[in-house]
């Protein structure tokens, strides 16, 4: 097969989308095709248990662009998002999600953006993006801090974002960590960027796939991949405590001094139990880095691929 080299490629992770993924793919399509650029789609099972692959081989047979990896297991949408990005061979690349809540009309903006000389156009979620006062707050505290302490900017950001060629390769080949925050590590890199702001609309069809949990652990994966600042945190509290045992301790020598019996029972087993946690969560904050570390070291790869379709080197039986 002699594919005509493309000169985007869209990288897409898929997890249990069957409902959604042809009529998305067939949108996308139109929109693509409208832009008169020659382009490939990827579509990153990422583990389904549904009949997502089964699709992905369908929508193959209809358009020869359409290119297929499954993943053997559900690896998460980071590693199924740099599958695409290894895989992706056009000069520019755009990741954007399966549901619809990324507006694919927004392409050929993002392209012109492009053409003009950014090299990454990230796509900004608008204040009306989020469902309830509560994911906001919830977003601007995890950025604000992120900004903060790792200096990197993921205010309002997503993971719909067209990246030039030469930011693709740095990221696939001179960024290795195992624990990936695509987001940060786009704005990380720090080339010239442009902005195309969306609001994120109701999901197409199915539900969200992120579990509190994996919200809660993707945080916990940004914060230490950019930021040595709880760390840091953890000294200055042990500056502040014993600063706090400097003090009480020089009133109980002036009471002793004065006469005065040294009270204070209650203080003892609070400042004991004060103490006593403080230590806990710093010897769990320094746990967190290390597992960092640990997982880094193993070395083990990000994800596993299962089969593919459309590649070249793809399966002939899949
Ligand atoms: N996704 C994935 N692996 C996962 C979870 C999600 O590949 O473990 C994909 C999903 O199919 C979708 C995109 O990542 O295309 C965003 O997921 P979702 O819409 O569930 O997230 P939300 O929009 O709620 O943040
Ligand atoms: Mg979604």
């Amino acid at each position: 097969m002699t594919a005509i080299k493309p000169e985007i490629s869209l990288v897409i992770p898929v997890f249990n989308e069957s409902e959604g993924v042809t009529s998305f793919v067939a949108n996308l399509m139109s929109i693509v095709t409208s832009t008169g650029l020659h382009s490939e789609i990827i579509l990153i099972d990422d583990g389904s248990h549904d009949e997502t692959f089964y699709t992905i081989a369908e929508l193959n047979s209809s358009f020869t662009n359409v290119k297929g990896l499954r993943f053997t297991r559900n690896f998460g949408k980071e590693a199924a998002l740099l599958a695409g990005l290894e895989a992706a061979t056009g000069d520019a690349v755009i990741t954007l999600d399966s549901d619809g809540q990324h507006p694919p009309d927004l392409i050929p903006e993002m392209i012109v953006k492009w053409r003009e000389g950014a090299k990454i156009v990230h796509g900004v979620k608008s204040a009306g993006s989020y469902e309830n006062r509560y994911t906001r707050a919830r977003a601007r505290v995890f950025n604000s801090l992120l900004s903060r302490f790792g200096h990197i900017n993921t205010m309002g950001s997503s993971d719909f974002k067209l990246l030039d060629r030469e930011a693709v390769d740095i990221l696939v080949h001179s960024l290795p960590e195992h624990r990936r925050f695509y987001r940060g590590l786009a704005d990380w890199m720090g080339f010239p960027s442009a902005e195309v702001p969306f609001t994120v609309r109701d999901r197409e069809s199915g539900s969200s796939k992120w579990s509190t949990l994996k919200l809660m652990s993707m945080a916990g994966v940004a914060i230490i991949s950019f930021t040595s600042a709880p760390l840091r945190i953890i000294t200055i509290l042990g500056m502040v405590t014993m600063l706090f045992g400097v003090l009480v301790g020089l009133d109980a020598v002036i009471s002793v001094i004065n006469g005065k019996a040294v009270s204070g029972f209650a203080t003892l087993i609070i400042s004991l139990l004060l103490i006593g946690s403080f230590i806990m969560i710093s010897l769990g904050i320094i746990g967190e880095y290390i597992a960092k570390i640990y997982d880094e070291i193993k070395d083990r790869p990000v994800y596993i691929v299962q089969s593919k379709i459309g590649f070249d080197d793809s399966d002939k039986n899949s």
